[in-house]
């Protein structure tokens, strides 16, 4: 079911071109001379539609430099006086978003710790009533979409239709090479769910590293999100946070010079044909596997028959276990991933598992489960 949002376009509330819409800044602001030299650099590449920096920081342990606080604000007017940049700030209070708006701050964002409570979402929403300015809403922290949905209803609730989603990544307990996990599955959901809301990427938060923002920049914009928010400072060795992950202004430029712009239409007669040629392939593949993901489940059904009048378990994990073997050994020489396979059988299994157990309660609805085989 989609979304009902209320939504005006991008290019109603900030400059878009050919290039990708690209938001750049410090990740805090430090100082006047940092803020103001970081931002002229920024408004000279000609790529930059509006300057972020962070006055108020939301910071996981105390003791970390918490922001500048409202002294930034200045900072922010006299940047965007000599600049012409528009300018956007993290917002997680009411307290925050007066300040802001009073200050002429164009964009307000709610940052990944913000967005993961409600109380304080609504909090910013209500503060946000009877005000016409845009506002980005990142992803929580933890990977949870409907979290993320409920806090951009929130401010859409409150009359906000200048409205961006911002996909940060999601932290996770395991080890990775990003900071953030992308898990871009769940801003694929987001953008299936909403398609008139605008995904904007931040590369910087999601790698932690600026030595992998160009990767995570390009995949981003193949996946036809619609801008970039990336931190950039005038000397990230220097910078009082998330150093490893600034990029300079000129760094910055030559990152957005090296992606390649696709577009999600296609104009070209022969790529449209070939594509079709080849998308109509899948379409039958994919007929296939539905037919015969049927008949392995009327099969399945059967068992389950068999299983009732013979008074025998459903799950017998040696069989699961033979099952999971061989088809990861057989898929594995046809060079389907070992991690892609298990967890299709694994939906496979809980459907067929689901089936028999409806046979076996005499046709009573079961809710699927996933299985966990230790
Ligand atoms: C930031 O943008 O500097 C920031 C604090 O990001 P996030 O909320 O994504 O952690
Ligand atoms: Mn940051």
């Amino acid at each position: 079911m989609k979304l009902n949002l209320n939504i005006q376009p991008l290019h109603t509330w900030i400059k878009t071109g050919k290039e990708p819409l690209l938001i750049a800044g410090p990740c805090s602001a430090e100082t006047e001379e940092q803020l103001v030299a970081t931002a002229h650099l920024l408004a000279a590449t000609g790529k930059v539609s509006a300057l972020r920096a962070g006055i108020w920081k939301p910071r996981t342990r105390p003791g970390e430099f918490e922001g500048i606080g409202s002294i930034g604000l200045e900072w922010l007017k006299r940047a965007k006086e000599e600049t012409g940049l528009p300018t956007a700030v993290e917002v997680a209070t009411a307290k925050h978003v007066e300040e802001a708006l009073k200050a002429g701050v164009d964009i307000l964002w709610v940052g990944a710790r913000s967005t993961v409570n409600p109380f304080t979402v609504q909090e910013i929403a209500d503060a946000l009533k009877g005000v016409d300015v845009p506002v980005m809403v990142k992803n929580p922290v933890n990977p949870d979409l409907s979290l993320w949905i409920g806090a951009l209803e929130r401010i859409n609730n409150a009359g906000i239709t200048k409205l961006a989603a911002i996909h940060r990544g999601f932290s996770s307990y395991e080890k990775s090479a990003f900071r953030n996990e992308p898990m871009w599955d769940i801003a694929i959901q987001l953008k299936t769910l909403a398609p008139e809301l605008p995904i904007i990427n931040d590369p910087s938060h999601i790698t932690g590293n600026r030595s992998l923002i160009g990767y995570i920049s390009q995949k981003a914009l193949d996946l036809d999100m619609q801008g970039l928010m990336i931190e950039s400072h005038i000397d990230p060795s220097v910078a009082w946070t998330d150093a490893a992950q600034q990029v300079t202004p000129a760094a910055l430029a030559e990152i957005i010079d090296h992606l390649a712009l696709r577009k999600p239409e296609i104009s070209d007669a022969v790529v449209k044909d070939a594509l079709s040629e080849l998308r109509s392939k899948i379409d039958k593949i994919d007929d296939l596997l539905i037919q015969k993901t049927a008949e392995r489940m009327q099969i399945a059904e059967k068992i389950g028959q068999y299983k009732k009048d013979n008074g025998i378990t459903i799950l017998q994990v040696n069989r699961w276990d033979e099952i999971l073997q061989k088809r990861t050994a057989y898929a594995k020489a046809l060079k389907l991933s070992p991690e892609f396979t298990e967890k299709l059988l694994e939906l496979l299994h809980a459907e067929s598992i689901r089936r028999q157990t409806e046979v076996m309660n005499k046709g009573e609805a079961q809710p699927a489960e996933k299985l966990t085989h230790a």
